[in-house]
Parts: C-alpha cells; sequence; structure tokens
C-alpha cells in the first residue's frame, strides 16, 4: 500500500497514512481536524536534482515549504483580524 503524507491546517502538523489509493481520509491523525491536504510526495522535485539523493529529505523540504506557507497566511489572517477591530472598535 502507498504512503500518504498530509498536512493538518488546524495543528500545523504532518503526518503519514499508508492506506489504499480510492480512500479518502477527512480527518487529522492527530488533532481529529478536517481541514486537511493531502501532501503529494516528490512534488517538487527537481529535474537536475541527482538521483543519488533520497525522496525523504525532498518530502521533508516540501513539508518544510508548506508549513512556511501556512504561517505567511495564517500571519496575512492575523493581520487583516487586527485591522477589523481596529475599524470596529
Ligand atoms: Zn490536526
Amino acid at each position: 500500500m502507498p504512503i500518504y503524507n498530509y498536512l493538518c491546517k488546524d495543528c500545523d502538523e504532518v503526518f503519514s497514512l499508508q492506506h489504499l489509493m480510492f480512500e479518502t481520509i477527512n480527518n487529522c491523525d492527530i488533532c481529529e481536524g478536517e481541514n486537511i491536504v493531502r501532501v503529494i510526495n516528490p512534488v517538487r522535485i527537481n529535474k537536475k536534482t541527482p538521483t543519488k539523493r533520497k525522496v525523504g529529505s525532498v518530502v521533508k523540504e516540501f513539508i518544510k515549504d508548506a508549513k512556511e506557507d501556512l504561517k505567511t497566511q495564517k500571519k496575512e489572517l492575523t493581520k487583516k483580524d487586527k485591522e477589523l477591530n481596529k475599524e470596529i472598535g
């Protein structure tokens, strides 16, 4: 069975699950949250990258990138919230 990686937007954690291709996972393995996105394994593999490079490290980097993206998104949301509060208050 293939292993799939998921990123949970609720708890910012990445977890791996082994399941069949036609199965869908709806809940986070850690917090049971429903805001999970499947991280498809070697998405960002550069064609110039030597094949000797371990796929695991590429996945790690991808997950790191995804997490950074989430952080930026969260920051922007917080900023917007604060601006809204200013307008109301
Ligand atoms: Zn979670």
